[in-house]
Formats: C-alpha cells, structure tokens, sequence
C-alpha cells in the first residue's frame, strides 16, 4: 500500500472504529475524578457553521486530554430543536416542522461525526422530542404550584415579522434579535417566570464565577442593574391618590421642580382624562419604538397635563408630565425629574422651559449663593443647599436622614431598584413546548395533572403564518375537560420561549433516558457543575442568566445541590475572514463541508485552534489552513520512515548527559514539550501555543532524526520521541493520532493511552548564556531561564559582582540588552 496521507480514508476508518467500540461512552465511576466539558448545544438549522467547528475543536481536545489523564469527561451534545426558523421553513417550503428540524439534525449530526468530535451519542437530547420537553412542562408546573410562574396582563415587546412576543433580553437596541425587525408594545396576558425573586442571589452569586471573562459578569450586572435608593410618594393635588417615585438622589430632591410618568402609566388615564390630545400624544409614544426610547435615541418628547403633584418634603407644588423618556418598566414608571443634577432632565426642562434649581454644591462651595439657574448640570454627590432643614449635609449623609425622616413621616421608604423584569416566556408559536395550563370557566386556571404529561406539540397542524398562534385554531388540540371539575375547558395555546429548553439541559446529559425525573440526583451529583463551559459570549445574558437562575430553583425544589452550573466560562471568539465575521449577508461563508473534503478533519481541526487563542477572535485564512495541512503530511511521513524503530530490540538506553549528546537533547526536547502542551492545555487554555509546540518538536526531531538512527540510544530517543509526539498529537488530530499509533504496532487505541509523563528534571528549559559586556568588552556571563524580559537581564547584570566593581558604584550611561544573548554596558 502507498503510504501517502489519505486523510478521507484514515477519518472514515476511524470514526467507524470509534462508533463500533462506543469509544466516547462514559459512565459516572466515583473512583475517579470527574470533568464535565460542556459546548452550548447548536440550533439545528441545516448545517454546521466554522464557528460550531471551533466551538467544538476547542472542547474536544480539552475532554480527550483530560480522559488520557485518566479522567472520566462527559462531553455530550444535542439539539436546542425548537423555535421559530422550523416555522418559517414550514412556511416557506411546505415542510413541516418537525421533519425539517429531524433532517436538518440527521445531517448535522454526521457532520459532527466527520469532525471526530468525541461525543457521547448514547446522551444525545433533543428538545423537541417530547421526553425532553415533558420535563420542561414539568419544571413549570412546579414554578406554578411556587409562584414562580405566574401570568399577568402587561407590556410586551412584540415582533411583527416573527408574530411572537420577545423577552426584554431578545429585544437588541429596539430590534428583534431574530429578524432584526423593529419591535412595537402590545398589551397581552403573559406567562411569565419569576427571575426577579433571584435577582440578588444572581448578582452575589458573581462572586463565584472567578473564571468568567470579567465583561460578561459585567453584562449580567448591568442588566439585573440593582441600584438603592427610595420610594417615595407624592402626592396628587386634588385627589387621594398619590405618585410613587424612585430616585437613587433622595439627597436632591429639594430641587425636584417636575414630576415625569411615563404614558404607560396606570394613573395616565385620570392624569388625562377628557384632554384628546394628550390621549393621542400618550397612544402614539407607547405604540412607539421601546427600545429606542430606553437607550435615549429618540428625541425627549414631554407634555404637560396642567396637574400638579406636591413634594413632601416641603410641600411644593410641582407640574407633572408625560414623557417619553421614562419607561414604565423601571422603577414605578414614575420619576422626580431634578434638572440641575441630572442630564436628562436637565436637557428637558431646558428644552421645554421648566425651572432648573441648584440643590448640591460641589464639596467645599457650598457658601455660595446658588440663586441663579445653572448653566451646566452638576451630577456628583456634594453639599446639599437649597434644602431646608437638611441642607449643609453632604449627599450620603443626607441621603440616610431623609430616608429615615420619609419613613418616619409615613410617605416613603429606603428601598432597593432593579432593571431585571420576570421573563416573559409565552410565545404565539406552533414549534414550542405547549405551557401546561387548562382554563375552566368554572374552577379558573389549572396545571396540567404531572400523569397527563407530556402536552404533545401536535403534528397535524396548517402554518400559514397568520396572526396568532397555530395551536389556537386548532380546535382538537384547545378543547380538553378540567381536571378539577371534568367539564369542558380550554388549554393554553402559548407555548414556552425556547430558552426555557437550554436553560437545563446540561441537568439531563447527565441522566438522559430517565423517566421519573427531568434528571437524577445521582447521576447529577457526580458530574455537575460543567467544569468548562465554552460557547459564544451573545449568549452572556439571555441564557447565562437564564441557565443561572434556573439551578437555583432547581436547588430549590431540591432537585440537585449545585448553585451555580458554570464556574468556568471560556467565551470563544469571533470567526473572521476579509475582516468581518463569517455572515451569511457578507458572503465571506467558508463552509465546514468544503474544507472537509479538501483537507479532512484534522487539518481543519489543528488550524482552527492553531491560528489564535481559544477566546480572541480567529481570522480565517487559506494559507494556514495549507500550513496546517503540510505540517500533518510531515509528521505522517516522518513516523513512516522510521517505522523500522518500533520494531522489536532496538531498545537503548536514555542516560543523563550533555545535551550536545543529540540524544538526550532530544529525549530533553520531548520531555519539555510533554510539560508544555500538558500545561498550554490544562492550565492556560492556550491550545494555539500547544501546537506550535508540536511543529516546533516535530522541527527539532526532523533536525536530527539522521544523525541519531546511526546509534542504539540514538535510535531509542528518536523511537520514543516519536511515539510521544502521536500521543500529544491525538488530541488535536485524533484520526492520524490513531492510525499511527496502529501502524508503529501500539495496542489499543491512542486516546485511552495514558498522557505521557514528564521527568521535571529532563523537562526543565534549558538555560541561555547571556554575555556582559562594559564599554563593548567581554567582563562577565550569567546563566538565566529563557525568554528573560529585558529589564529583568539588565538588573541581573549589574548586580554581578565584577560588573559592579567596574562601574565602582557609578549608574551606566546606557544599557542595551539582546534577548537571551548580551548585555551591553557604556558606562
Ligand atoms: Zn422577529
Ligand atoms: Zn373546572
């Protein structure tokens, strides 16, 4: 047989071998520690993308590293198989849901198993399968007997492409993160969870994710957005009722000089009552673009409705507006507007002619008279002025006495905010998990019983993509009786939003044929949490948070005893190529299937984590794909020359020496290079360095491969060089790991060898010689580890003994230094 490197046939060898031995099956032994490697499980749209291929390649050689270490790594994978894409393929093509999704996911998954990705098939999940999604209507009728599922009339974020409402987390800068379609508000009843009762568990929970990238706890902070401050209540002038604010500046608000409620107000109604224009004014902005007006792009638009509220601290009677800066979904949906000290309602009192009252001087001018209407807005804390009795505090200070004084006087109380709403999940969509609820006329709203589950997405359904839910029209699927009272009853139509699915679906890999429980405390307990979790940092707050808070209510139902599922998140970067993420719309797709067939799996694999570190962002280039590509053929036709090595008696000796011995040089470079991997690997997650480590051993074995098949201990470094170099290959390109492994006649199969062992001594760098030079002459040499920083060589030097001498205690005039070389002196 020709031994040039088929990669097509060595693959498909390979994953045969592999799927026959159910080589990837892992079980829970408790004897052995465990490693939970987790990649965010894909979408089934039709193929897989470089940026799953990365995703995946990063993962896989951190399990198949870990399993040689003699770890028992689960590393599963499945399907996030429900949602909107399935409808509008129904739509579209006539297909129905259900068949595109399974298509879609049969092809994928050979795609994975062409990568040699090593997964346990026999955990696969499938959320739209109903063994899978009977668990999450489970989940949710435990929710509804806690009160953590709960529904409500209320706001919506709407998408008028998708037809479906959009969770407050889905809506990116006023758009559908789906179909980038603006979002508009409807006023719907809502299935919603109650994230909001974890919301300080989520934030103090921070603190145990040290191995999270600092910007996505950042992300999460921001979006749960707790702040502390005071409700306070003012009242309304003619009427009993009173506005309730809150302000995180009780310390202004002697210069409250109007009061703004946003329209969606519930008050708005009496506010304007018989005043049309103010009515049209208040439907146009709610029907307006939310999200724009929350990140303040749309011009601050206010009216007055002539009614005034009055500020209990002094007793001022104060205008209030509508207007369409404030959101009814922060705070109370109502805010005491301070314009000297604070810039939105500065720019809107300006803009519409309103009083603008200085009540904090910067520390230290608070003697000044501030009479005058400031020219510029004052935002810091300070001095409080023009503030009663309270004024000559500073704002801290003055922020706990006022909070006591309103607590004590009965209008207000110290109080803490958040921007965290509970997430909506009902969606009007078909290709959903159904909400178990039933409506009954009589007995209200039920749970499905736990016996009738699963509530079946039904098959036999027509997506035309009208308005509304398909469910809803049909009649089979909403008429059901009442499970309290037997009569006739309606089901829900909503189904859930899809990030419910992914939100536990690392629970069930860990037990996933159970059929008493979504997931086994046993088998649950051994692998969680995810020791690495690897995927897309888009996801840092829709299902980070989701997947967060969703284990604390398992905890809670004392389901499992972990708090947190991810203690180490590893965000991968970006896929690039001319300068741009690979995208559809950009046309710069390189698809996996190509690159596969031109140069198989382990090339694609080694370059992909070759070319940058796991978390910055990797540019695609064809040439170091080739590179990649000829570094493999060289390693291939390296072990196949000296096949002869492997034969029996060659054995040698491997003794200490010189290392201009090129035979312990080599048995030295081996084992520096068995440390370096282990450690790019294991320790900084730097998988781009471990290959140039590998090409780097592969040069220096190529350098002086000649020379040492002329010895027997020559012969002996170079055998055992090379049989390390397959190991430390395999979890990069496990397919020609392997069929080498098998042709130097090694029994078994490479990745359930052990990962080869380094002796610290031989491992240890070897040590440059650097040379001083004074004035450009010779005067002394010091040994140092290689790579020294400059600043470090140029301090070792000079502390030298003969090199202080020379300089008697006087500092040089320059000091020049090449790396690993020369120190150079001018005194
Ligand atoms: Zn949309
Ligand atoms: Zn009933």
């Amino acid at each position: 047989m020709k031994d040039t490197y088929e990669f097509q046939r060595i693959e498909e060898k390979w994953q045969r071998v592999w799927e026959d031995r159910k080589a990837f099956h892992v079980t829970e032994d408790p004897s052995r520690p465990k490693f939970y490697c987790l990649e965010m499980y894909p979408y089934p749209s039709g193929r897989i993308h470089m940026g799953h291929v990365r995703n995946y390649s990063i993962g896989d050689v951190i399990a198949r590293f870990l399993t040689m270490k003699g770890l028992a790594v689960l590393h599963p994978i499945g399907w996030d198989a429900l949602g909107m894409p399935a409808e509008n393929a129904a739509i579209q093509h006539g297909v129905h849901p259900r068949e595109w999704t399974l298509g879609n996911i049969d092809h994928m998954r050979a795609q994975l198993k062409r990568m040699g990705f090593s997964y346990d098939w026999d955990r696969e999940v499938n959320s739209c399968q109903p063994d899978y999604y009977k668990w999450n209507q489970w989940i949710f009728l435990k929710m509804f007997e806690k009160g953590l599922a709960f529904r409500k009339e209320s706001w919506v974020n709407w998408c008028p492409q998708c037809r479906t409402v959009l969770a407050n987390e889905q809506v990116v800068t006023g758009s559908c993160w789906r179909c980038d379609t603006a979002v508009t508000q409807k006023k719907m009843e809502q299935w919603f969870l109650k994230i909001t009762d974890y919301a300080d568990e989520l934030l103090a929970g921070h603190e145990l994710l040290r191995k999270w990238p600092e910007h996505v706890l950042q992300m999460q902070k921001n979006w749960i957005g707790r702040s502390t401050g005071a409700h306070v209540h003012f009242g309304l002038e003619g009427s009993a009722r009173t506005i309730e604010v809150f302000t995180t500046r009780l310390d202004t608000i002697f210069g409250a000089t109007f009061l703004v409620v946003s329209p969606e107000h519930p008050l708005v109604p009496d506010l304007i009552a018989g005043r049309r224009d103010l009515e049209t004014w208040a439907a146009k902005t709610v029907a307006g673009k939310r999200m724009k007006r929350e990140i303040g792009e749309t011009e601050k638009e206010g009216v007055d409705t002539g009614k005034k509220a009055v500020n209990p601290f002094n007793g001022e009677r104060i205008p209030v507006w509508l207007a369409n800066y404030v959101l009814m979904d922060y705070g109370t949906g109502a805010i005491m507007a301070v314009p000297a000290h604070d810039e939105r309602d500065f720019e809107f009192a300006r803009d519409y002619g309103i009083a603008i009252r200085t009540v904090i001087a910067p520390p230290g001018q608070e003697a000044t008279r501030y009479d005058a209407e400031p020219a510029e807005v004052f935002i810091e804390p300070g001095v409080l002025v023009n503030s009663g009795p309270f004024s000559g505090l500073r704002s801290k200070e003055a922020m706990d006495k006022m909070g006591a004084y309103a607590e004590e006087k009965g209008f207000g109380r110290r109080s803490t905010a958040y921007r965290l709403r509970d997430w909506g999940i009902s969606r009007q969509r078909y290709w959903g998990t159904p909400i178990p609820i039933i409506y009954c006329e009589t007995c209200g709203t039920s749970g499905v019983p736990y016996g009738d589950l699963p509530v079946e997405i039904p098959y036999d359904v027509e997506i035309t993509g009208a308005e509304g839910s398909p469910l809803e029209r049909l009649e089979s699927f909403v008429r059901t009786t009442c499970p309290k009272c037997g009569g006739p009853a309606r089901r829900e139509t909503d189904t859930m939003d899809t990030f419910v699915d992914s939100s536990w679906y690392f629970f069930r890999y860990c037990s996933p044929r159970e059929r008493t429980l979504p997931f086994t405390r046993k088998a649950s307990s051994y692998w969680l949490p995810v020791d690495l979790y690897i995927g897309g940092v888009e996801h840092a707050i829709l299902h980070l948070i989701y997947s967060r808070f969703f284990t604390k209510v398992l905890r809670d139902f004392d389901l499992t005893g972990v708090s947190e599922p991810f203690p180490h998140y590893l965000a991968q970067g970006m896929v690039t190529k001319d300068g741009s993420a690979m995208s559809k719309s950009k046309g710069n797709i390189v698809d996996p299937d190509d690159i596969l067939k031109e140069y198989g799996a382990d090339a694609l694999r080694v370059f992909i984590l070759f070319a940058s570190p796991p978390d910055k962002e990797f540019a695609w280039s064809e040439e170091g794909l080739e590179g990649c590509f000829r570094f493999l053929v060289r390693v291939w036709t390296l072990v196949l020359e000296n096949l002869d090595l492997f034969a029996a008696g060659t054995e040698g000796e491997t003794r200490p020496g010189p290392s201009s011995d090129p035979a312990v040089g080599l048995t030295r470079k081996t084992h520096r290079t068995v440390r370096k991997v282990g450690e790019d690997i294991q320790v900084r997650l730097h998988l781009n360095t471990a290959v140039s480590s590998l090409m780097e051993f592969l040069n220096a074995i190529r350098k002086v491969k000649d020379a040492l098949r002329e010895t027997p201990d020559g012969r002996t470094a170079l055998r055992r060089a090379l049989e390390t170099f397959i190991a430390l290959l395999s979890p990069f390109a496990p397919h020609m790991a392997e069929e080498l492994w098998e042709r130097t006649g090694r029994r078994g199969l490479v990745m359930n060898s052990a990962w080869p062992a380094y002796d610290p001594e031989l491992a240890r760098e070897e040590l440059a010689t650097i040379v001083v030079q004074v004035n450009g002459r010779l005067r002394d040499k010091f040994e140092a580890e290689p790579g020294l920083p400059e600043a470090e060589m140029e301090t070792r030097a000079l502390a030298l003994p003969r090199i202080q001498g020379l300089l008697g205690g006087r500092r040089p005039r320059k000091v020049v230094c090449v790396k690993d070389k020369l120190v150079n002196i001018v005194a």
